[in-house]
């Protein structure tokens, strides 16, 4: 038997919960709810300067010419695929594991996804496997920013160029990471993020961004986000609705501020679970591709029994998670591509093992303790 979780266990019977976003709420209340009560009595929901402000902010932090602030991380995709000029029967060249969003903008438009395998350390999109899907339709490569850790993207544009394609990141995982060739959303012609609530960058709702260093791009994205019209009531093509809304720009705005802070508080905590799990025989722990900046938006362990070990985890009070539990190629909605088990060996195997332990800016020590102590107990039971 393991000792008892030293913290004290709260009204939801959870010691060590998955995620604490009520944390960082509190951390930006004072300073967001006056913004918001001017928004409300002006009645600014749609556009205005807090947005423009967020924009700017964030395109300096990422080291790009142009944020488009927009309605979420999915629509942020599929505007950066039509921007590159992504059409129907197109095909993108993406990681089977991912979240399926990543595929979805895709299959939007009317093109078609392309899986491919993902390298058995970092599980990561494996740059080899990319050249081997190319075909006479490839249009794009995506590769996704995993769990807060850069793709291989300068393995990528080289293939890319090579082929007359355009790289666009999925970047919606790894707000402030880096690889040695700079920050995620900043590495290929466009890129999207997601600032989803529970991202390393979360709004109080959905919210998303794209990000690009061509003006043209920024143009094409801002105008079909606003149903394809720059002036009011003339439209250009055929839009969408995507702006990003205003009361979202100070929540995005007091947290970019921390990010920083928050994303090295990450760091810290991943150390210490590198510390502390060390040890575990049956834990097999993340690593850092050489040259990357991590910003650990999900820590992710394998385990065998993995199921089980849920269960122990949960009955000690220790939240954790599943990112993701169907490769994307094996899903129900994407049954129609006729994509097969055994396809993807390295996505598939981690798919049944892979464990996602509390990770957020003030997980404290003593939470990572009872952590370490419910997994190795539940380990141990296990095997
Ligand atoms: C969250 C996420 C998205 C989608 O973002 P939403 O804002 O939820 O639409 C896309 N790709 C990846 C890898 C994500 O984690």
């Amino acid at each position: 038997m393991g000792r008892r979780p030293r913290s004290s266990v709260g009204s939801d019977g959870v010691s060590v919960p998955f995620l604490d976003l009520a944390a960082q709420s509190a951390e930006i209340a004072e300073e967001v709810l006056p913004v918001w009560q001017r928004l409300f009595e002006s009645a600014g929901f749609i556009g205005g300067s807090e947005i423009g402000a967020f924009e700017q902010e964030y395109a300096e932090y990422i080291g790009v010419e142009h944020v488009i602030g927009v309605s979420n991380g999915t629509d942020a995709l599929e505007l950066a695929y039509r921007a590159v000029g992504v059409g129907p029967g197109d095909e993108v060249i993406m990681p089977a594991n991912t979240f399926i969003a990543t595929a979805e903008a895709v299959s939007r438009i009317g093109a078609v996804p392309v899986f491919v395998d993902v390298d058995v350390e970092h599980l990561l999109i494996d740059p080899d496997a990319v050249e081997a899907a190319i075909t006479e339709r490839t249009r794009v490569i995506a590769p996704v920013h995993l769990f807060g850790q850069t793709a291989p993207v300068e393995l990528i544009l080289p293939i890319a160029e090579k082929h007359g394609l355009v790289v666009v990141e999925d970047a919606a995982q790894s707000q402030g990471a880096s690889s040695s060739a700079g920050r995620a959303g900043a590495l290929a012609r466009v890129a999207a993020t997601s600032f989803y609530p529970g991202k390393n960058l979360g709004a109080a709702g959905d919210a998303g961004a794209v990000m690009t260093n061509d003006a043209d791009i920024a143009a094409f994205i801002r105008n079909v986000a606003a149903h394809g019209s720059s002036v009011k009531y003339v439209h250009d093509q055929i839009g969408m609705n995507a702006r990003l809304d205003a009361i979202q720009a100070p929540v995005l705005r007091a947290k970019l501020a921390r990010l920083e802070g928050w994303n090295a508080a990450r760091r810290a905590a991943a150390d210490r679970y590198a510390e502390l799990l060390a040890d575990i025989e049956g834990v097999r722990l993340p690593s850092v591709r050489p040259g990357n900046t991590d910003v650990w938006h999900l820590y992710v362990v394998r385990v065998e029994d993995r199921e089980r070990v849920m269960v122990e985890l949960s009955a000690a009070g220790v939240g954790s998670g599943i990112h993701y539990p169907t490769p994307v190629h094996l899903t129900e909605a994407y049954a129609g591509l006729g994509y097969r088990r055994g396809q993807f060996p390295v996505t598939e195997a981690a798919a049944d093992r892979i464990l996602s332990l509390p990770m957020f800016p003030h997980l404290t020590y003593a939470q990572q303790e009872s952590v370490a102590e419910a997994l190795h107990s539940a380990v141990a039971s296990t095997s």
